[in-house]
């Protein structure tokens, strides 16, 4: 069949064109499990059955910015806002360290509170205690000088997904005084200090194409992540986006599985966002070829006001009950979840 011999083709060359990806994208109802065959027999080559966990830790959800789709936008005045301190974050992760986590992400809005020197602090002071632990950031866009500092302090990763590798769409994401250009440059400043980048879009996002989900391939493949965040868009009830159709679940698997062939060694999460619209998207998710989860460390009282989206799932739970639960849903899929920084794997 033409769309097994073009994933063969994939897998063998770690590229297709534009017209490929394409073709694949709308064909896919006929191709997925080959893909995913494919793709998790590539994620075992390297990374064996193994899956990552990251433990999640969303300090703030204060925001500048007014992202049209996202619960936290500054416009969003039924957001109650909260942040939390040193202490509060320091304790997170030691919650974490004991539950077998090695890599902490520290997500928020864009808030300015939160200055370079609060920021370099609290890395250190996680730094300190377990320096056997990764730092990962996802803060959104700062200057050279600002991500350069938290490299210097001890973080060791950056997240910053592009939302979409298109300047047109992002531009029907975002209000004007966002710029798609500043976005990119920043994740080409990360790269420049030396992070392991995470890039990433929202599957199924309004306006969204099957042409521009074709030239996130060919984006991610040229700029040549360490990590790819991918999740279906889901709406928020009190954005400008709250009627528009969520993405879907066999369109979020089958881009999964076509990142994991065309990167073959990229860190790639089965995201909260896909355990949301399919109570068995995460494990779905494995079997298209992730192989890391990031469940949520933050303490119980936040949970539910970081609310990028509807009914996001584990927002009732301790962590030590969704570390169980993860454990035991990874088991279904035969990878198992280990204690472990979890760094990205050179060829
Ligand atoms: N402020 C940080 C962190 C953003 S939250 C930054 O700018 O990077 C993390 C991710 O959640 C976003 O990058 C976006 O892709 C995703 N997100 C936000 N709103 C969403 C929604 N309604 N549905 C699905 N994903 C969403």
């Amino acid at each position: 069949m033409i769309y097994h011999k073009l994933i063969d083709k994939l897998h063998k060359e770690t590229i297709l064109s534009p017209q490929e990806y394409l073709l694949l994208i709308k064909n896919r109802d006929k191709c997925s499990e080959y893909l995913f065959q494919n793709a998790t027999q590539v994620r075992e080559e390297i990374y064996g059955n193994v899956i990552y966990i990251r433990g999640l830790i969303e300090f703030t959800n204060y925001c500048k910015n007014d992202c049209l789709y996202c619960g936290i936008r500054r416009s969003n005045i039924l957001a109650e806002r909260y942040r939390l301190t040193k202490e509060e974050i320091v304790s997170c992760a030691e919650e974490g360290y004991q539950l077998g986590f090695r890599t902490f992400v520290l997500q928020g809005g864009e808030d300015q509170y939160y200055s370079d020197g609060i920021l370099t602090d609290i890395i250190r002071g996680i730094k300190t205690k377990y320096p056997d632990c990764a730092i990962t950031l996802s803060l959104g866009e700062r200057s050279f000088e600002s991500y350069l500092a938290l490299k210097n302090a001890g973080a060791d990763r950056y997240l910053l997904r592009h939302e979409t590798a298109t300047k047109s769409h992002y531009e029907k994401l975002h209000p004007k005084e966002m710029n798609f250009d500043n976005r990119m440059q920043c994740l080409e400043n990360l790269k420049k200090i030396g992070y392991q980048v995470g890039a990433g879009f929202m599957v199924g996002s309004p306006y969204q194409t099957e042409e521009n989900l074709a030239d996130e391939l060919i984006f991610l493949k040229k700029l040549q992540p360490h990590m790819v965040g991918i999740g279906p868009f889901v709406p928020h009830k009190d954005t400008p986006f709250k009627d528009q159709l969520p993405g879907t679940v066999d369109l979020t698997l089958f881009m999964l599985g076509l990142i994991r062939l065309t990167l073959p060694n990229v860190l790639l999460p089965a995201t909260t966002a896909l355990g949301t619209i399919d109570p068995l998207g995460r494990e779905k998710g494995i079997r298209a070829g992730a192989n890391v989860l990031m469940p949520n460390l933050s303490p119980v009282t936040v949970r539910k006001k970081y609310m990028l989206y509807d009914n996001k799932i584990c927002t009732g739970d301790e962590a030590a009950q969704c570390i169980d639960c993860l454990k035991r849903r990874v088991s279904t899929t035969g990878c198992e979840v280990i204690t472990d920084r979890g760094d990205y794997k050179e060829i």
